[in-house]
């Protein structure tokens, strides 16, 4: 097959196949092993080689990815990923995602797309209003979690130079002190990752905990603070831990910060979302009183991947550290919202979109009411576990994730972490239900965590029943 111009009069065919294969696939997806088909990885591995020197068509293509691509991978967009915090893709968001693929609009500019600038400017309103946010923040839209904790922590570098006398952004850090970051046990790596990436360093980081499962030590980010003498500091709070989903005590740590001129950062990647049902809002509080929050909208939003959101208190800060313009660049009007001077990438896709979509689609309480199924199958899980007795739980489930180990009498305490880990690959390895091991206050545990639409009371019951029959089947340590 020579050039794609050729094939002008394939698409509708590609297209064709593409839809019945989804199509076929998606109604059954609810009940396909969780971790795809057996032969998943030696799939995945096929698809090593060298770059053809002519093409053998786009029907070879595509049909290679809907036949072994379809044998490689999991089935991550079903109910039974509980693996990290997974969520999958809402009927109204895969439709607009496809749109969005469609158009191909770059959402960098108003000029490139007003569609998606407008959709942008929309989105980041309504999600402010979903999860309870001041109306005056400014947001952007990111690919993750990770680039909105790299945004956001971006213009909290930014404040602190500044009050250095500093712009950061312009002259880098060189000449300045380290900056002090403050934070509890609960933090992410992708904080880490962040802190790389802007420069501060994150060995520099203060994790200031005092147990073992990484609970903040309030009073120690109290003293740390005041010893700094009201020189500028970033603290960072976690609004959901993906072992345990604890939070940090962010209402007290934004008093603090308050007090102690420090900045207040909050990685909400799926804790933040707490604050769409009353039920569980209480645990999210104080997240208002922050400078900037992040959260995930691959997660519990259920977007596809890959879509994220910053929100900080002083969007001037986003643009001094991300508005970098081009002479070919129009100036940004008043009334024309022009994102690239807002994050980190200048071509962007048109994420806001689907997040448009699926909110217009399903509204605050079509929200609401998944999440708190989600959080009711939680808890659910939790019950179960609480009364077998070969099963621990490690943390009562504060919202959806679940933390606990297999425990039966029979096994010496010194020898469960060695057979949690064996249960972990094998569940890993059978793949009906999916999810791996951490570990937690010392102890490998399991995490499923609960953040697909399609997940119900079916798909959580099958949690311990698989996990159980396949525990039976590990050789004791003897
Ligand atoms: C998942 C997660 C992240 C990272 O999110 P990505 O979307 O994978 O970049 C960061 N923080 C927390 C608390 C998370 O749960």
């Amino acid at each position: 097959m020579p050039d794609p111009l050729a094939d002008r009069e394939g698409l509708n065919a590609l297209l064709a196949k593409v839809y019945e294969t989804a199509r076929e696939y998606m109604a059954g997806v609810d009940d396909l092993p969780a971790g795809g088909s057996a032969g998943r990885d030696e799939a995945a591995a096929g698809f090593g080689g060298d770059l053809p020197e002519n093409g053998n068509g786009s029907l070879a293509a595509i049909n290679r990815l809907l036949t072994d691509g379809l044998e490689a991978a999991t089935n991550s967009s079903g109910p039974r990923f509980f693996h990290f915090v997974t969520g999958g893709s809402t009927p109204a968001a895969i439709a607009a995602d496809w749109f969005v693929s469609t158009i191909d609009n770059n959402a960098g500019l108003w000029v490139s797309s007003p569609l998606a600038s407008k959709i942008e400017q929309v989105a980041i309103g309504w999600l402010k209003d979903l999860l309870q946010l001041p109306v005056g923040w400014s947001g952007v839209l990111t690919t993750g979690a990770t680039m909105s904790n790299f945004t956001a922590l971006g213009a909290a570098r930014q404040w602190w130079g500044k009050e250095h006398g500093a712009d950061i952004a312009r002259s880098g850090t060189a000449g300045l002190a380290p900056i002090p970051v403050l934070t509890g046990g609960f933090v992410h790596a992708s904080v880490k990752k962040a802190l790389s990436m802007l420069g501060i360093g994150h060995d520099t980081m203060r994790i200031l905990s005092g147990d073992a499962a990484g609970r903040l030590d309030l009073p120690a980010l109290d003293r740390e603070l005041r010893a700094l003498n009201g020189a500028p500091a970033i603290v960072i709070a976690t609004a959901g831990e993906v072992n345990a989903g604890g939070f940090d005590p962010v209402a007290a740590m934004a008093e603090l910060a308050r007090r102690h001129h420090a900045w207040l950062h909050v990685d909400g990647a799926f804790g933040l979302f707490a604050r769409v049902s009353p039920i569980t809002s209480q645990l999210a509080s104080g997240i208002e009183l922050a400078d900037s929050a992040i959260a995930d909208g691959h997660k519990w939003l259920n977007v596809p991947y890959d879509c994220g959101f910053a929100f900080v208190r002083d969007g001037r800060l986003l643009n001094e550290v991300f508005g970098m313009g081009a002479p070919y660049f129009p100036a940004t009007e008043a009334d024309h919202p022009d994102f690239l001077y807002l994050g980190p990438e200048m071509s962007r896709r048109a994420r806001s979109l689907t997040v448009w979509a699926t909110l217009a689609a399903y509204g605050r309480s079509g929200y609401r009411e998944m999440i708190e199924r989600h959080i009711a199958l939680a808890s659910r899980l939790g019950d179960q576990i609480r009364a077998s007795s070969d099963f621990e739980l490690l943390e009562e489930p504060r919202l959806n994730v679940v933390c606990f180990r297999y425990h039966p009498d029979a096994i010496r305490d010194t020898d469960l972490d060695h057979v949690n880990r064996r249960l972990g690959e094998a569940i890993i390895a059978d793949g009906r239900v999916y999810f791996g091991t951490t570990v937690y206050a010392g102890k490998v545990a399991f995490r499923p965590a609960i953040s697909n639409w399609r997940t119900t009371e079916r798909d959580v019951d099958v949690i311990l029943a698989v996990a159980r029959e396949l525990a039976e089947r590990i050789p004791r340590p003897s």
